[in-house]
């Protein structure tokens, strides 16, 4: 049994020598921990830059600036706090489909360096860590259907798929890892949780080959740094989240001028996120109201679910989409026009729309990757010294372009199976961004790729070059698909343990 460790108890100037040292207590360094401590003697170090209690100060390290199209505050999308974003995450969960993982010939840059198969061992750990219930996100259709009818979409290119919901126990909150774990992460002897302690520094041996140090410090409660310290593990893992991994790979700049692990300019590129544009469409069902499971998340039997739409691998193949997951979200009124286009298309199709509902459609959608889209320092510190991140967001017509195209493909099936219509209410780039939400979902600025001038890390997470320093959570993705990021980063962090337990041990 370990106690958590309050950082700022330290004695100044400490030097602490784990054989891992985790940075950051989000649900990767936190997961990776829990699974390493299990079967082996590793001394594990899980530094984390929060405690268990929310701390404006702390939080304001994240304050970074932006420019490009409009995105949420970088402090806002993420939190520094132990269990990082978990304390303020949705829930919503679903696996990366098959082929979120290959090389597109339509997707520039994406391919991972392997199949989805490499992450079938991990997915019901993961799933059991985020406590989503039963894996039967193949299965919803059938667990669905027993609870209320679903709307027949017909043959095409898009199909019910379904999301499962994080939940803690005897509760409908979200599993928040710091509160779920506490116990766990205590109980482990071989794990010791530091808090309130900030990595500000990775710093290499001269020939860049190797990790020599990390530099920590804790924060003044009166502003600036309280007390400096310092780590010499074996092996570092770098857990801090999609944006600061990167940011703290950038900073460090002594030994490698463009920063660790940036030889090939990679580092801070290819942010992505799924942005969730709002209302994009209208649903028109003829048979009226929907089952509850299209709207919002209910209780269908040990699971919490929501039904989507979503591409099958032959539609994104033959139309060059990428993936998207269409919503249905609240009863809209119809207009005139939209009242006569009922009335016409149900005479048409000799079927009756005398009580038809309307529901308003959004989605998340996953971006072409973009090497513009990126995150760099700017030349603003915060509180510990560290250079503030910029990041210039890019939405390109050419995504709401590949987006229509699915959109409509779901308007033709549903009239063609005669449940109802779809009216597209999105054709300006404006339309689009009108009502444009972001998933937080913080992905790709520190690729993963097996060539080095591709990717910073390599198929195992490890920094090419580097031979003891690796990077856990959802800035490795290459591509994203449009899945939520949590239990697909948590599978891939475990398969990083698996990895660490061969190589560290
Ligand atoms: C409002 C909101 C809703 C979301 N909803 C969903 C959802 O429904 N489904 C889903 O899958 N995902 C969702 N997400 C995203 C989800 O929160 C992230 O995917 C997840 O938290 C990422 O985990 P992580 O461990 O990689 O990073 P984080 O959760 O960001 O954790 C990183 C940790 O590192 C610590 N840290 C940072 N810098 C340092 C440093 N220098 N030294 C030491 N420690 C440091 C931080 O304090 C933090 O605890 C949501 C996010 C937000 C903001």
């Amino acid at each position: 049994m370990s106690e958590f460790v309050d950082a700022r108890t330290l004695p100044a100037g400490m030097v602490l020598t784990p054989d891992i040292a985790i940075v950051g207590g989000g649900p990767a360094g936190i997961s990776l921990a829990m699974a390493l401590a299990n079967n082996t003697k590793l001394d594990l170090l899980l530094l984390e830059s929060g405690s268990a209690n929310f701390d404006p100060a702390v939080q304001a390290l994240y304050t970074g600036s932006q420019s490009g199209d409009a995105y949420a505050p970088l402090e806002v999308g993420r939190l520094r706090t132990l269990g990082g974003g978990t304390n303020h995450w949705g829930g919503w969960s679903r696996p990366l489909d098959a082929i979120d993982f290959e090389k597109r010939d339509w997707v520039p840059h994406s391919g991972w360096p392997f199949p989805k198969a490499a992450l079938d061992a991990y997915y019901p750990i993961a799933q059991n860590l985020i406590e989503a219930g039963p894996w039967i996100y193949d299965k919803g259709d059938s667990v669905a259907a027993a609870n209320a009818p679903m709307m027949p979409l017909g043959e095409g290119g898009l199909y019910t798929s379904w999301f499962q919901f994080s939940k803690m126990r005897g509760d409908v909150v979200p599993t928040r890892f710091g509160a779920r774990y506490e116990g766990s992460l205590k109980a482990a002897a071989n794990i010791k949780p530091l808090l309130n302690a900030n990595v500000t520094a990775v710093r290499l041996t001269p020939n860049a080959q190797q990790v020599d140090r990390l530099d920590a410090a804790t924060l003044n409660p009166e502003g600036g740094i309280g007390k400096r310290f310092t780590i010499r593990p074996r092996h570092v893992v770098m857990a801090a989240g999609g944006m600061e991994n990167a940011r703290l790979l950038l900073a460090s700049n002594d030994v490698m001028k463009a920063g660790v692990g940036n030889q090939n300019d990679l580092v801070g590129r290819f942010f992505g996120d799924n942005p969730i544009p709002r209302n994009v469409a209208t649903l028109v069902v003829f048979g009226g109201k929907l089952a509850s499971y299209y709207g919002s998340t209910q209780t269908l039997g040990e699971a919490r679910m929501r039904a989507v739409f979503a591409p099958t691998a032959a539609f994104a193949r033959s139309k060059k989409v990428m993936g998207s997951l269409t919503t249905l979200e609240y009863p809209v009124e119809l207009d005139d026009i939209g009242k006569a286009a009922v009335i016409t298309a149900a005479n048409a199709l000799g079927v009756d729309a005398s009580s038809a509902r309307a529901y308003s459609v959004g989605c998340g959608m996953e971006l072409l990757p973009d090497r513009d889209r990126r995150l760099t320092l700017t030349g603003e510190t915060d509180a510990l010294g560290l250079p503030r991140l910029k990041l210039h967001n890019i939405v390109s017509d050419a995504d709401f372009a590949l987006y229509r195209q699915t959109l409509a493909e779901l308007g033709r099936q549903v009239l063609a199976s005669g449940a109802g219509l779809l009216r597209i209410n999105c054709s300006r780039r404006e339309d689009w961004l009108k009502n444009m939400d972001w998933g937080h979902h913080h992905l790709g600025t520190v690729r993963m790729h097996v060539d080095p001038r591709q990717g910073v890390v390599d198929g195992d997470g490890k920094v090419h070059g580097i031979a003891n320093l690796f990077v856990a959570g959802s800035a490795v993705f290459p591509t994203y698909g449009a899945s939520n990021p949590t239990l697909n980063l948590i599978a891939l962090t475990l398969r990083l343990a698996d990895h660490l337990k061969k190589v560290a041990t």
